[in-house]
């Protein structure tokens, strides 16, 4: 499962100096740190590198040859994936108007030099943890807390990227609860809920830790799987129906143990095979989901033309 965390581990710093000793120093001391750098020399290749990276924080430097910071911030804050990655300017440039300037294209600290490095870490620290909460907040579904449909498309995107830099597939299953109507129905709203979050938990205990799992609304879920062809996507898919069908989900309602029982029903496409584009992708994907519960539900369909 991809996680978000606040361990520095897990952090990506993307930075931009042109300078290289102080790309290199900064670099260091970070690493040291614990994060992962991204180091880009000039903004042309930050922006290369965007394409499939999304940083959790980016230090921009001011004066460089080919764009000026200002200028790269603002095309960060007018990006739609990128938009909300926080930007501390680090800058030789220390008169307050450079500063204003600064903070209203969008950046969210303005150090100067020469400058403290454990006073740089002090300022990102704080930054990466507001942005934690906020991440958890806004990239989650709230009641199964698998990712949201907002955070799943941005990913999606990303992988895209991927496969047509590397060539490596990647599949989508589409899942959607048969007859799921019927349990609210039989069994109340709150056994409904129930089993959504018991479905989240049973896909993660399937799945690999590069998986994700996310809801796309009501008791419809998307997996997105790295690496993954569209066979090796399809026999997943099967373990996972195969192995709900014969899980009983017990709830226990004061005392009283109802057993649940339910299956799903599944469409999957896979990037390149089936295209690369993704509205394109999900469409065929949901074509093959309506395949499967047209010839009787709890079934595994794979995606058909392009
Ligand atoms: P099918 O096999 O064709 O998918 O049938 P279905 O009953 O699963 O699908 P349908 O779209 O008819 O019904 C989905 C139901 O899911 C209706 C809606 O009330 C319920 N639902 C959507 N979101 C939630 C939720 O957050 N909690 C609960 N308990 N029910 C929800
Ligand atoms: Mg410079
Ligand atoms: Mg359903
Ligand atoms: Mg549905």
């Amino acid at each position: 499962m991809n996680t978000l965390t606040s361990e520095a581990g897990s952090k990506k710093i993307m930075l931009i100096e042109d300078n290289c000793l102080t790309l290199n120093q900064i670099g260091d001391f970070l690493r040291a740190q614990g994060y992962q750098v991204i180091p880009c020399q000039h903004c042309e290749e930050a922006v290369t590198l965007l394409n499939e990276v999304t940083p959790d924080l980016i230090i921009l430097d001011i004066i460089m040859p080919d764009l000026d910071g200002y200028e790269f911030c603002g095309w960060i804050r007018a990006h739609p994936r990128l938009k909300m990655v926080p930007v501390v300017f680090l800058t030789a440039r220390d008169r307050t108007e450079d500063k204003i300037t600064g903070f209203k294209i969008g950046g969210d600290d303005y150090i100067t030099k020469p400058f403290s490095m454990e006073e740089l870490l002090a300022r990102i620290e704080v930054i990466l943890q507001r942005m934690d909460n906020f991440h958890e907040l806004s990239m989650r579904d709230e009641l199964t807390n698998a990712f949201n449909r907002r955070y799943f498309k941005e990913r999606l995107h990303e992988e895209i990227h991927r496969v047509k830099r590397t060539g490596r597939p990647f599949s989508v299953i589409l899942l959607d609860i048969d007859y799921f109507k019927r349990i609210n129905d039989q069994h109340g709203h709150y056994v409904g809920d129930y089993v959504l979050i018991q479905f989240v938990s049973f896909l993660r205990n399937h799945l690999r830790r590069t998986d994700l799992v996310a809801r796309l609304g009501g008791e419809e879920f998307v997996l997105l799987l790295p690496d993954t062809s569209s066979e090796k996507a399809f026999l997943m898919a099967e373990r996972l129906r195969k192995s709900l069908g014969e899980a009983t989900f017990q709830y226990n309602e004061n005392g009283i143990i109802k057993n649940i029982r339910f299956t799903v029903s599944a469409g999957i496409s896979c990037c390149p095979e089936h295209g690369e584009d993704a509205e394109g992708l999900l469409a065929l994907a949901d074509r093959a989901l309506y395949s499967a519960k047209s010839s009787g539900r709890n079934t595994v369909k794979i995606a058909t033309g392009t």
